[in-house]
């Protein structure tokens, strides 16, 4: 599947549309549409149904090194700014860019790649965003531009290799960057802070300025106590939260992957130390067949665990839940959900200020004058076991996904064509959606063979009765056939038809989106056939 006929199809039949369009649209912004805000929901409701409403406390669920509560939270988008400072967030969250002084264009360092080539007797970098023969393509295409050769002279370019990263170089003066006419335009890497800045109250000053949080999880941390006062809750226990986050993308791009405004469902397992790896490794499995249980299945999915050097320096164990994207170059993956080992650093920075590194001991980092660079909140977020009668802080183990990415995911994975027959039962290509029961946004649809005879009266009694139970759509316009590949489009599992029989024995056809199949019910059964095959 081509990612420009799902972005088609997502507009067309109103999943996504770019955010602001009639203006031109903002880049990395999307608004969900119709269709698309019935998913995203479904989506965000199985997380939070299969993670905290429906996890049993009393029962060791397999994988589990032993039972553990769930609980959520809903916390505010803008929080006290010396939690982005305690959290590193202030210091570190950043990409290195470079800007193109003649396009004006802002690129990610890691992202940028390009080829070596000779021609004419110059030697010069080609750069691209794209990659893949995407890449290839477009480099071969920007260096016919420079040296000013048609495409029939294509071999007068000496290439060398494939294309690499443009990290490597130390100068850039033969560069030619993405979008620029002539060489050395880039600048050289500077850092850029992804979070998004406002200011609270009247006076724009230093001393109001807050942010848009850039995750969710600080939300949890921060209320770490709060939730242990509260509730009964003992470790082992996780809080969840979802909900809005910002990151200033200085590359936002492949539709709502890399979005500036984005979901994400996070979960903050708080554990015993000696235990932490055990949960580490449940939740890093627990979470992964979260999304072959929705259909997430085959070789477009995996489970990749990070290299020692990836990992950040607070956490002993990462892994990343990862889709092959139509979008990306073929053997390529991008992340869903990164599941974190990340030891006692949250809690700690919280308690005595920003940590740093030191050997293998995390310490609070330190001004010139000897003091924390940033104080913590002073407060213990220690935890006090009343039967083992051990003080400790726990560990945590962070599992954080994107509700964008994992619709989209969704969305790519559903998408298929195949043959149907058409309303004179000739077979032709038809697109659908197959969509798990559960992510479907319209669950079954309901139709009058024809707009006569009292058919549309039976089915909109059938319908009135489907409706307080279950997500259904009413359509009586247009050849039944259809009316049938519309709903394939959306990716409704059944189609409820009132025919000409209905009004003799009192039974419809129920069609099966995936297998075509039909069958007759009673229509008083119709719910429950549906409530049954929907689980
Ligand atoms: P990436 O390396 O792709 O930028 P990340 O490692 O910075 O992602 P995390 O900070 O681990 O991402 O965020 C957790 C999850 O939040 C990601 O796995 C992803 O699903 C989602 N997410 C992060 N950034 C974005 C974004 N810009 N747009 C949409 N979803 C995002």
């Amino acid at each position: 599947m081509e990612m420009d006929t799902l972005v088609a199809l997502a507009k067309r039949r109103g999943f996504l549309f770019q955010s602001s369009e009639i203006y031109g649209g903002l880049n990395g912004f999307w608004d969900y549409g119709p269709l698309g805000v019935e998913l995203k929901r479904n989506v965000r409701e199985a997380w939070w149904r299969d993670m905290v409403t429906g996890h049993n406390e009393l029962e060791v669920p397999p994988g589990a090194p032993s039972a553990y509560e769930m609980v959520g939270l809903d916390t505010t988008i803008i929080m006290h700014p010396q939690v982005w400072k305690c959290s590193g967030h202030y210091d570190m969250f950043c990409d290195m860019k470079v800007d193109c002084r003649e396009s004006k264009g802002r690129y990610r360092y890691d992202q940028l790649q390009g080829r070596w080539l000779t021609c004419k007797g110059k030697r010069i970098f080609v750069a691209t965003e794209a990659v893949g023969e995407e890449g290839l393509a477009d480099t071969q295409r920007k260096a016919l531009k420079f040296f000013d050769l048609r495409p029939k002279a294509a071999e007068e370019l000496e290439w060398e290799g494939d294309l690499t990263s443009l990290a490597p170089l130390t100068a850039f003066e033969d560069v030619l960057g993405p979008d620029a006419k002539t060489l050395g335009t880039l600048t050289e890497p500077r850092e850029f802070n992804l979070m998004f800045e406002t200011y609270c109250g009247a006076v724009r000053d230093e001393q109001n300025k807050a942010f848009l949080r850039p995750e969710t999880a600080q939300g949890m941390f921060v209320n770490f106590k709060n939730v242990l006062d509260s509730t009964r809750v003992k470790v082992p226990f996780g809080i969840a939260q979802m909900g809005k986050s910002f990151r200033n993308e200085i590359t936002p791009r492949n539709f709502t992957f890399r979005s500036r405004e984005f979901e994400q469902m996070e979960i903050e397992f708080f554990c015993h130390p000696s235990t932490s790896r055990a949960w580490y490794q449940y939740w890093r499995d627990r979470r992964f067949k979260w999304y072959t249980d929705l259909g997430l299945a085959g070789e477009r999915l995996r489970l990749r665990e990070h290299a020692p050097e990836e990992l950040s320096h607070y956490s002993c164990g990462t892994a990343d839940i990862e889709y092959a994207f139509p979008f990306l170059a073929p053997g390529d993956f991008g992340e869903l959900e990164g599941v974190a080992h990340r030891g006692d650093f949250d809690l700690r920075s919280h308690m005595e200020g920003k940590l740093i590194r030191q050997g293998d001991q995390l310490v609070v980092e330190l001004d010139s004058e000897g003091k924390p660079r940033y104080r913590g909140s002073g407060r213990d977020l220690s935890y006090f076991d009343d039967e083992t009668r051990e003080k400790y802080v726990p560990h945590v183990i962070e599992p954080s996904a994107g509700a964008d990415r994992a619709t989209l995911a969704f969305l790519c994975e559903a998408y298929c064509e195949d043959e149907a027959p058409d309303e004179h039962g000739k077979p032709t290509k038809r697109v659908v959606m197959r969509f798990h029961p559960r992510l479907a946004p319209v669950k079954a649809a309901v139709f009058p063979l024809v707009k006569k005879d009292g058919m549309p009266e039976v089915a909109k009694a059938i319908y009135g009765a489907l409706k307080p139970h279950l997500a259904v759509f009413y359509d009586e316009k247009g050849a039944v056939g259809r009316r049938y590949r519309r709903q394939d489009e959306a990716g409704t599992p059944f189609c409820i038809t009132v025919d000409g029989q209905t009004l003799d024995d009192g039974t419809v056809t129920i069609r099966d989106r995936d297998s075509l199949k039909q069958w007759r019910v009673k229509k008083e059964e119709v719910l429950d056939q549906l409530q049954d095959r929907l689980k």
